[in-house]
């Protein structure tokens, strides 16, 4: 519900999103594709072969630098099955434990299947891992990622790096991995609109 949300905040009313749900699709869809691209791929495949209506499905990771860009597309379950953002930070903040790079990105791929045909956008948001948690908002690992942030956003924030979880909605998909993704998603569904 809250990437719903973020996605829809995003688009204007040319679009209309329906979720998995309100399409009448309640079971889970099993990810076990080696890449992002091969998790978003099967998911919008699956609703495709189901409703055959236009769809995307998005699969982010999270690529820490010294963990070999781990956890990745394993991102979710990083902790185990039950897919807790708690144990998954923790376990990452762990791993990190006195490591001094602490570079990571984002990586976010939207695979679009549009009138049967498949497409592909990718967005990065590059960062840094904190040493602890800081903020409230967002989910997942957002209180310990700290954006690279441009500097006309940074002054919004009295130039200190805040984390994901410190900013707004609005800064937020203006700088994350998932808002760039979909802004390129945006883009073609324009350019197909304007032909
Ligand atoms: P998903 O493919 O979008 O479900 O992402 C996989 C996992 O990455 C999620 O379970 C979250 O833990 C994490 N994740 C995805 N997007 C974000 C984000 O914007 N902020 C923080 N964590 C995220």
């Amino acid at each position: 519900p809250h990437k719903r949300d973020e996605i829809a905040a995003m688009l204007d009313d040319r679009f209309t999103i329906r979720t998995l749900s309100e399409a009448g699709i309640n079971e889970d869809i099993v990810e076990d594709a080696q890449t992002l691209e091969g998790n978003a791929r099967l998911k919008a495949k699956y609703v495709y072969d189901r409703l055959q209506c236009n769809v995307f499905a998005d699969d982010t990771g999270l690529e820490v630098t010294s963990l070999n860009g781990a956890p990745g597309v394993h991102s979710a379950r990083y902790a185990g099955e039950e897919r807790s953002s708690e144990a998954n930070i923790a376990k990452l903040l762990t791993a990190l434990h006195g490591q001094e790079n602490r570079s990571a990105r984002f990586r976010t791929s939207i695979c679009l299947i549009y009138q049967g045909q498949v497409h592909f956008f990718e967005g990065i948001a590059e960062g840094v891992i904190t040493t602890s948690r800081r903020g409230s908002g967002g989910f997942g690992y957002d209180s310990i990622f700290e954006p690279i942030l441009e500097p006309s956003v940074r002054e919004r924030y009295g130039h200190q790096h805040p984390t994901f979880a410190e900013l707004s909605a609005s800064d937020k998909n203006r700088t994350s991995h998932r808002g760039k993704a979909v802004n390129a998603l945006i883009s073609f569904l324009s350019s197909l609109n304007a032909e």
